[in-house]
């Protein structure tokens, strides 16, 4: 089982990500428990202040260490975390390797950040991970941490009806996936290759190992020298 709390100012911004298909079914078997945390409970004053003005001067509000370290405190008061990751462009970029570690805890903590960022202290003696989804900027870490999440709990044993078929897709082998095909075998004259409809596994395995390969060389050859 993997619990992961997500700390944001934006809830809102998380509801859908969490509550369909693949994801939602793996929370209702109990595979994965997702809380979110609304930072703004924490917030100082009447306004519930979270962020404020940059020292320096720089434009763009700064989340501030208070909030996020009252709930982060009050979290790690109640079980052991294996990691507390801040979703941030300038982290470590994201792939499968690192969704097949995270796969494998037990707790984790999520912060998204907000405006210009978060505090620096909060990086330095708070966060244990950080990690991007890709080199541009998003206004708000609520997305990166729902595809961290959703890229996470695929994985998890159980949450795919077939449990071979997470093992099969891109990048669990190095490899892209080769290309799939359903019903009708034609379709305005467009064919699914012969070998598929053969029926003969060895066959169609060779195949699909074949397209594999030849789709990574073709398609992202940087994936292959990895491998080596
Ligand atoms: N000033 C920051 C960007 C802040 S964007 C900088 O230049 O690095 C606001 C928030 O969005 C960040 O705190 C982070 O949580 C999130 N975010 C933006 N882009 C992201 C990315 N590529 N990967 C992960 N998180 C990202």
């Amino acid at each position: 089982m993997l619990r992961i709390d997500i700390l944001t100012v934006v809830p809102e911004l998380l509801e859908s990500p969490f509550n369909h298909s693949i994801v939602s079914r793996a929370k209702k078997s109990g595979i994965v428990e997702v809380y979110i945390h609304d930072i703004r409970e924490f917030g100082k004053g009447n306004y519930k202040q979270t962020d404020d003005y940059s020292y320096g001067g720089d434009a763009g509000m700064v989340m501030t260490i208070e909030p996020i370290y009252r709930i982060i405190s009050k979290l790690k008061s109640e079980r052991v975390y294996d990691e507390i990751i801040y979703m941030s462009p300038d982290g470590e970029l994201l792939n499968q390797n690192i969704a097949n570690q995270i796969s494998c805890f037990h707790n984790i903590i999520i912060l998204a950040g907000h405006y210009k960022g978060i505090d620096h202290r909060i990086r330095e003696h708070l966060i244990t991970r950080e990690i991007s989804i890709g080199d541009y900027v998003l206004s708000g870490g609520e997305i990166p941490a729902a595809i961290l999440s959703d890229a996470v709990i695929r994985l998890l044993p159980g949450a795919l009806s077939d449990e071979t078929s997470a093992l099969s897709d891109s990048f669990q082998d190095g490899l892209l996936s080769p290309p799939v095909y359903t019903r009708p075998a034609e379709f305005n004259g467009w064919k699914v290759p012969e070998v598929l409809l053969s029926g003969n596994p060895k066959l169609i395995k060779e195949w699909q190992d074949n397209q594999s390969i030849e789709r990574t060389k073709r398609l992202r050859p940087n994936l292959l020298k990895e491998r080596d």
